[in-house]
């Protein structure tokens, strides 16, 4: 288990950019890491992305979204949903993890806490990244 060193609040809110989207997260999240993997890099147009794991039950999410049905490096189903008026990508939900959703924590309204504490798929981390100082390194998903 990897710990959040800094505490968050009790209430996370976020926003997809247009704002059409929200989500409320009532617990906080289990985990925060960047993600290198071939999913993440497209769908953020960027070289990874940052995610939260978010236990699904304390997490409320409001507005119209859209979903991409995938499939995770697991093999197994993964819905990745995202805003269909801005195309903010919003978070994952996989089968291999049926009680925690993964949440792009870019549209998070209070970052001051955001701490990522891990990365994962960094075989694919492009060279020019450098690796987190302390963060636990995984070539795949995490072992939570
Ligand atoms: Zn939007
Ligand atoms: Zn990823």
């Amino acid at each position: 288990m990897i710990e959040n060193p800094s505490t968050p609040p009790q209430t996370l809110t976020g926003r997809c950019m247009c704002g059409a989207v929200s989500y409320k997260i009532s617990a906080p999240p289990v985990a925060v890491g960047l993600c290198h993997c071939d999913r993440c890099r497209p769908q953020a147009g960027s070289a990874f992305s940052t995610v939260m794991f978010v236990q699904r039950d304390a997490f409320e999410i409001n507005g119209e979204t859209a979903v991409f049905e995938d499939v995770g490096a697991s093999g197994m189903k993964a819905l990745r949903r995202y805003c269909p008026q801005c195309g903010s990508p919003l978070m994952t939900e996989a089968d291999v993890t049926p009680t925690l959703f993964f949440v792009k924590a870019g549209g998070l309204d209070q970052t001051d806490w955001l701490r990522p504490t891990f990365e994962m798929f960094v075989s694919r981390r492009m060279p020019w990244v450098s690796a987190l100082p302390g963060a636990a390194q995984f070539d795949g998903n995490p072992t939570l």
